[in-house]
């Protein structure tokens, strides 16, 4: 399988996969939203939705290479983690073996963003090594921001308990981790923006390079449908309001900059632009 890869100014911008899932009942991601409500916007199939309105997602992370960089941002689910969501508890997943054939080694990575620290998002940052949690990426930063970590080390919402002991406390303990602020600028054209609503301490990562832009969104969306109809709500948004108000902000600001958009769990087609499209938008994916 060729990964998918996208050229911003100097920078280059690689899906790792671990798992995409396809025709999944909406109602499962989207609570209030049915099949039929999918199956009106005839655009998301076939990359993003069936004809039936049974939608695909993804589990991916993006791998960011340029002027001497190399980061990972939002590293999946992991191997053989202890998760409350049976369908992520102690699975077994080819990814760093994408990562090796995408050209990546463990030891290259300098840092490692998170969007959050839901557990689909930290997963990687260790593996089992000998029984114990290892950190994956022994010479990366790993970047938190505080409200976030503070949040989830309470246990802020029942997906993410095991996280923090499995996935957060080892890079910690390793002397690994860095808090940053919600707005930080992390050098070379990469800047974080607060995006929250999904989580507290939510936030999205912008590229800039060469009069050229991206967003690596997180989670502040799921699926190319929200563009269109931006009030769904997932299961997992903390604040749901927030989340409804940070994607129509976000959305109009994509739409403006033309920005290479790469939706985190967005399937088969992950990076697009943001078109107007009467009260709302559209996602028209490229390459
Ligand atoms: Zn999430
Ligand atoms: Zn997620």
């Amino acid at each position: 399988m060729t990964p998918q890869r996208w050229t911003v100014g100097e920078f280059t911008i690689t899906s790792i996969l671990e798992e995409q899932v396809e025709h999944v009942p909406p109602e499962l991601f989207f609570p209030s939203v049915t099949a039929a409500d999918v199956a009106r916007h005839a655009w998301l199939v076939p990359d993003f939705a069936d004809e039936r309105g049974y939608i695909a997602l993804r589990v991916q992370a993006f791998a960011i290479e340029g002027r001497g960089r190399r980061m990972l941002v939002d590293p999946c689910v992991g191997n053989g983690k202890t998760l409350a969501i049976p369908y992520w508890n102690d699975r077994e997943w080819p990814f760093l073996e994408r990562f090796a054939a995408a050209g990546f080694t463990p030891e290259g990575i300098d840092t490692v963003v998170h969007t959050h620290l839901h557990a689909d998002h930290v997963g990687w940052d260790t593996r089992r090594v000998d029984g114990s949690w290892e950190p994956t990426f022994p010479r990366a930063r790993h970047l938190y921001t505080e409200r976030e970590l503070e949040w989830c080390k309470r246990g802020g919402n029942p997906g993410v308990q095991g996280v923090y002991a499995e996935s957060i406390a080892p890079i910690v303990e390793a002397g690994l981790a860095d808090l940053v602020d919600e707005d930080a600028d992390l050098g070379d054209g990469l800047r974080l923006e607060p995006t929250r609503g999904h989580t507290p301490g939510h936030v999205s990562l912008w590229l800039e390079s060469a009069g050229e832009s991206a967003l690596i969104t997180g989670d502040f969306l799921h699926h190319p449908a929200q563009c269109a109809e931006p009030t769904w709500a997932e299961v997992g948004d903390a604040d749901a309001d927030e989340a409804r108000a940070t994607r129509r902000r976000m959305l109009s600001r994509a739409a403006g900059r033309r920005a290479l958009f790469l939706g985190t769990h967005f399937p088969t087609r992950p990076a697009g632009r943001i078109e107007v499209h009467g009260e709302a938008w559209r996602f028209v994916p490229v390459g």
